[in-house]
């Protein structure tokens, strides 16, 4: 499928020319000559290491959309059934070695690059990372664009194209600092602008009603300001595949660039402010993970992209149709979290006002049309937003949705008469002051399918979250585990693991296959197949101790246990809890310099909410203990705490191949999933965690006794809450925990700055809402099995072995053929490249 179709598509009426679409060296020089001078208009002479970088993008993204438009065209042939990935973030990472290696150009630019003396790793590094989103729930949303094109399944991607990513992160005396990401200041050679695809977006106003021609009742909504949405187009290729589809991301456009009667009486900054304010909307990601703040321009943001993306799927749906009947057969929409949810309410009101359709039409067509993903059961992460807000910035909306409600509470009446609870707790409205829309609930009245992200996730929403929904509409729930794209976090990020993957299994169909690693089992107690595992572990290691040399300038012994921890900074996540070991083993070392200890690297990296300071104060405290121990002469080495500044997906493609140890000890019935549990083990870490997300499903599937179990399940956690936990009593009666919390208490690790750490005693002493002393004990005791457990490196490496054959499971290729079966009723639709259609009308 990936052969040169140059000499095919000279039969068709435009002859695209080889330079474009070849795959060999030779071609591939040309085109890169030809791009640099053409596009750069550049020679060797004057040429930047940018202009080679920008050179070669434009070469790349030539073989892309020579795909995308065979893609495209088949797709419009056949009709196919389209799904659309709603999400507020996609965090896609750096796309040139992901583009190379999955429209299979890597060796032949490796090559061509070389000829011209030029290093192919120098210009990925001159990429910048498009950091659209905050973590797991962006990140997931890459991996899904990822499977969807390799699977040949029609999809796009609708988000927003935020001029500033997440902030990068600065670590100045401990502390986080945030400045802004400005991504896009060297220009995006991926992209492309579609202007002549503009949408309008309104915003606040009032409503009027009136009679129609047909005599019929009809509402208009007279708004107060509109904007444009421009698109901004990137392929997605699939691996291996000819497939390309698209992200299609939306930037905001003042509807008008100037006020001329305001600049004609001469002030120039107020004639320019509306733009200013309008192109606000895609200018900054919010830097929350898991906490929403209830800000106006938060659901700006929301509607805006929500609406660009469904006016452009009922434009694209209407090239082919005369009548909304076929609506839900040809269009799947995944609100990916309840960031799109008001999509339900968009939805219809494009139906009912701007299509006239009746309403049961219109809501029959809306249910059947879209699905939603829960990924959250943090109470305080469950999206509200103010009655008042809503009715300012989306008057047509509110109404749509009290008339959705209306319905649905009647519903409420017939199945469950006289039930006035159940009506308060499960009716779109908080009646709270102020009221509040609740968002979830929209997304669940509105969709045919609401999933979970891991087993356990699910049985908590059916249980718990959405108990009342799921005991009305049992049939809407459904389960569907995470995954990763083997391609991105084991091919393309551990290269000498793939390899030894593929020598091993001599296949490397496990890249679209990923239950094939199952054939590595038979060698994991193989001495020989065991040195080459621990070589390419070793060899890992040692680049990320380089690493570090280089950017935090601490020396770290690569033969030490790497123990890491890298995710958003949480309380839920605990990363405080694994603080709390390392002081435990530090005072055992202070009490005893002699003791026979396991020496260990502890790597944190991640960053905070900016607004979120017990976040920010735990990152103070890992950087405090890290000066501690890590220039304490009792220590002497045997013990290093290291911070990694501005966690990304590029560092988490050094990262997780380097780990010995992934830490996932978040309190159980808290993570959803969690996705990074998945990339360490698929790269041969074993994990400490507890019995939550897919933590259980990874254990399950690698076994328990290639795992290291600890803590209080999920029901545990709930029946010691609901008894009174009082974690005093932990404190009490554990003379070590009490010593580390002392230490903490007596400013120890901050002599500098009496009383820093008083809200993390504090927090933990009075509150402890995710239970840290109650799992203290337990935690300690599981690390010190780890640190035994190392000191047989043939035992641990076989372990490491099966963890990797038995990942199979996790590939977000199972995750989304799931989905298509379950939820979105779409077929792979393969693409050819060998068809010659018209290159013009
Ligand atoms: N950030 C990045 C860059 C990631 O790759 C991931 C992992 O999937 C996450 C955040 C989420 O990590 P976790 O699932 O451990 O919270």
């Amino acid at each position: 499928s990936q052969t040169n179709p140059a000499a095919k598509d000279e039969h068709c009426d435009l002859y695209i020319e080889s330079d474009r679409t070849g795959m060999t060296v030779q071609t591939l020089k040309r085109a890169f000559v030809d791009n640099l001078h053409y596009i750069q208009g550049k020679d060797a002479m004057f040429a930047t290491p940018y202009d080679y970088f920008m050179a070669l993008a434009y070469t790349v993204r030539d073989r892309l959309l020579h795909r995308r438009i065979k893609t495209a065209q088949t797709y419009f042939e056949q009709d196919a059934k389209v799904v659309y990935y709603l999400s507020a973030e996609f965090l896609i990472g750096r796309l040139l070695l992901n583009n190379l290696i999955n429209v299979g150009l890597y060796e032949q630019t490796k090559q061509a690059m070389a000829d011209f003396g030029l290093d192919l790793n120098e210009l990925m590094d001159r990429e910048p990372e498009p950091g659209l989103g905050n973590g797991g729930l962006g990140r997931l949303a890459a991996c899904f664009l990822d499977s969807l094109a390799t699977l040949e399944i029609p999809a796009v991607g609708y988000g927003i194209r935020y001029e500033f990513g997440i902030f990068e992160q600065i670590i100045t005396n401990g502390w986080q600092h945030e400045v802004p990401d400005n991504w896009l200041r060297f220009g995006n050679p991926w992209e492309i602008a579609r202007p002549d695809y503009n949408v309008e977006v309104k915003f606040g106003g009032h409503t009027e009603a009136y009679t129609d021609a047909q005599g019929h009742y009809r509402v208009r909504w007279i708004p107060s300001t509109t904007v444009f949405g421009t698109p901004y187009d990137t392929p997605i290729p699939g691996y291996g595949k000819n497939t390309v589809n698209t992200l299609r991301l939306w930037s905001a456009r003042a509807a008008q660039d100037f006020n001329l009667q305001v600049f004609n009486a001469g002030d120039y900054t107020q004639a320019v402010s509306e733009k200013t304010f309008s192109e606000n909307i895609s200018k900054v990601l919010y830097p929350n993970d898991n906490t929403p703040q209830g800000k106006e321009l938060r659901l700006r943001q929301q509607y805006f992209f929500v609406s660009c993306s469904l006016q452009d799927i009922i434009r694209l749906y209407l090239r082919r149709h005369t009548s909304f009947d076929a609506f839900p057969d040809k269009v799947a929409i995944q609100l990916n979290d309840t960031h799109p949810a008001i999509g339900v309410a968009e939805l219809m009101r494009l139906l009912v006002d701007e299509y006239q359709l009746g309403w049961e039409k219109a809501w029959d067509i809306t249910q059947r049309t879209f699905a939603y993903t829960n990924h959250t059961l943090l109470a305080e992460a469950l999206e509200r937003w103010s009655v008042d807000l809503f009715g300012q910035l989306l008057p047509r909306h509110l109404e749509i949705i009290y008339e959705i409600n209306y319905r649905f509470l009647n519903e409420i009446r017939l199945r469950y008469p006289g039930n006035t609870a159940r009506l308060a707790r499960m009716s779109l409205i908080e009646e709270s002051y102020p009221k509040q829309v609740r968002m979830a609930h929209l997304a669940c009245v509105g969709s045919h399918t609401v999933n979970g992200v891991a087993e356990l996730h699910t049985e908590l929403i059916k249980e718990e979250l959405l108990r009342d929904f799921y005991e009305m509409y049992p049939h809407k729930f459904q389960n569907k585990t995470n995954g990763i794209t083997p391609r991105r976090w084991l091919l393309m990020s551990n290269p000498p693991l793939a390899s030894l993957i593929t020598e091993t299994l001599k296949s490397d169909r496990w890249i679209t296959h990923l239950e094939d690693l199952r054939g590595l089992e038979p060698y994991a107690t193989d001495p020989a197949f065991q040195a080459k595992w621990q070589q390419v572990k070793q060899a890992n290691k040692e680049r990320l101790a380089e690493y570090i040399w280089r950017n935090n300038q601490i020396e770290v012994d690569p033969y030490s246990l790497f123990d890491i921890q890298v995710k958003r900074i949480h309380e839920y996540k605990r990363q405080h809890l694994a603080v709390l070991h390392i002081i435990t083993l530090y005072e055992q070392i202070k009490a005893n310099p002699n003791i026979d200890l396991q020496p260990r690297t502890f790597i944190f990296g991640g960053k905070a909410a900016p607004g979120y300071f017990m976040a920010k104060m735990i990152i103070k405290l890992i950087n405090s203990v890290a000066d501690m121990v890590n220039h304490d002469s009792d220590v002497n080495g045997r013990l290093k705490v290291v911070f990694l500044s501005n966690y990304s997906v590029s560092l988490g493609e050094m990262v997780y191949p380097a780990a010995d140890l992934s830490e996932q000890i978040s309190t159980a019935g808290k993570e959803a999933s969690g996705t990074g549990n998945m990339k360490f083990a698929l790269n041969g870490a074993l994990t400490i965690g507890t019995l939550d997300g897919a933590n259980v499903e990874i254990r399950q599937e690698v076994g328990a006794e290639n795992f290291f179990l600890f803590g209080l399940t999920a029901q545990e956690v709930m029946s010691l809450k609901a008894e009174g936990y009082n974690p005093h009593e932990y404190y009490n009666s554990n003379p070590m925990l009490k010593k580390v919390i002392d230490s903490l208490i007596s400013d120890y690790f901050n002599p500098r700055e009496p009383g820093l750490f008083e809200p993390i005693v504090n927090s933990l002493l009075n509150e402890d809402q995710y239970m840290l002393l109650a799992d203290y004990q337990s935690y300690v005791d599981c690390q010190q099995r780890v640190a035994q457990a190392f000191r047989d490196k043939s035992h641990w490496t076989q372990m490491s072995i099966l963890n990797v054959a038995r990942m199979g499971k996790f590939s977000s290729d199972r995750t989304i053929a799931e989905y298509c079966k379950d939820i979105w009723h779409v077929e792979p639709v393969p693409v050819s490249l060998d068809t010659c259609r018209p290159a013009f009308r």
